[in-house]
């Protein structure tokens, strides 16, 4: 399945794959729920189906019902998908029943050595996610990727490239799969769900609540993510143009991190409209913007994204939300920008 957020990410691999400039290894990065694994599937049946991704042979309909999730017994599955050099290596059901966090380094030398054979066709070899996998895994993979062999192609899956060595990442060519705020993806969101049920909400402002991330903007709907999100915006934008309603911000209990995302995204769209100088769909936005000089505006956004990274530590994320909503609240009237505290204790 190729979806519309895809097309650049398929272009460049497209162009790759023609001028016969496909690397050894692969890695394909993007946010979680962005479809790094249906972008793998598609890659797969192109480089595999004999007649280039039909959708209609053996091979592609195998590949479409492929769940490598499936039997998690197994540490590595070998010869899915009536093709026998497909490999897929994942995390898989610890002792306890529950799903591991780590790829284990005895994982990853079965999975290189099923790859390791001469293959006289293409083998693929999958790992997902290589972010998951620990230290000892990630060296003993480095070693095989130091040694490519022919007519052997890796892909790695991954979140977060933080998380992998530079010696990895310097060894694979990356394909980045972006989050998308434009009309195909708004269009395909908007068919993904049913008109009876739901036909109070706007497929964009769906798809910009998410982040840009289609799939998640569908599960956000299901979960009423998405109204919880509007209420947030809408008391956020009641903030900024009368400061004593900010007595009502206990609705953002529990959600910090979620309401300084949504408030980064006002103040990034914020931005926006006064550098186009030209008003945008959302009324309130557009007054609050009206009032609010860039400086501050710009100082504001450094707050919330330091607040936002913050997250990850052990930092008070209320108190966090708290300091930056006060100056949020004098937004449209601040003379002077004042320091928001909290920062520098942790
Ligand atoms: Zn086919």
């Amino acid at each position: 399945m190729t979806f519309p957020w895809h097309k650049k990410a398929s272009e460049k691999l497209d162009k790759m794959i023609e001028q016969n400039h496909l690397p050894h290894a692969l890695l394909i990065t993007g946010v979680d729920k962005i479809g790094k694994f249906d972008f793998t599937q598609a890659l797969i049946k192109k480089l595999l189906c004999p007649n280039s991704s039909c959708d209609h042979c053996e091979l592609c309909k195998a590949l479409d019902n492929d769940d490598p999730k499936s039997e998690l017994g197994h540490s590595v599955l070998i010869r899915r998908s009536h093709y026998p050099n497909l490999i897929y290596c994942r995390t898989e059901l610890n002792d306890a029943g529950s799903m591991s966090k780590d790829i284990r380094v005895d994982q990853i030398r079965a999975f290189c050595e099923s790859l390791g054979k001469t293959a006289e066709t293409l083998q693929i070899g999958v790992v997902f996610y290589a972010d998951q996998m620990n230290n000892n895994a990630a060296n003993s993979l480095l070693k095989t990727l130091e040694e490519p062999r022919q007519n052997t192609l890796i892909i790695l899956l991954a979140h977060n490239t933080d998380r992998l060595p530079m010696t990895i990442l310097s060894r694979c060519q990356t394909i980045h799969i972006n989050p998308s705020y434009d009309e195909s993806t708004a269009k395909w969101v908007a068919s993904q769900i049913n008109d009876d049920t739901r036909s109070d909400f706007d497929p964009m402002q769906l798809l910009e609540s998410a982040y840009g991330v289609p799939q998640r903007a569908i599960d956000d709907l299901k979960g009423d993510y998405y109204f919880k999100y509007q209420s947030w915006q809408n008391l956020l934008l009641e903030i900024a143009l009368s400061p004593t309603k900010i007595t009502d911000a206990e609705i953002f209990s529990d959600n910090e991190l979620d309401v300084l995302k949504c408030l980064q995204h006002l103040i990034n769209e914020g931005i926006k409209i006064k550098i186009l100088n030209h008003d945008g769909a959302n009324l309130e936005l557009n007054k609050v913007v009206e009032k609010a000089s860039f400086n501050h505006l710009y100082k504001l956004l450094d707050d919330t994204n330091q607040a936002i990274s913050l997250s990850q530590t052990t930092v008070n994320m209320k108190l966090l939300l708290d300091n930056i909503l006060v100056v949020w609240s004098h937004i449209t009237n601040l003379k002077k920008y004042p320091a928001v505290t909290n920062f520098q204790e942790h």
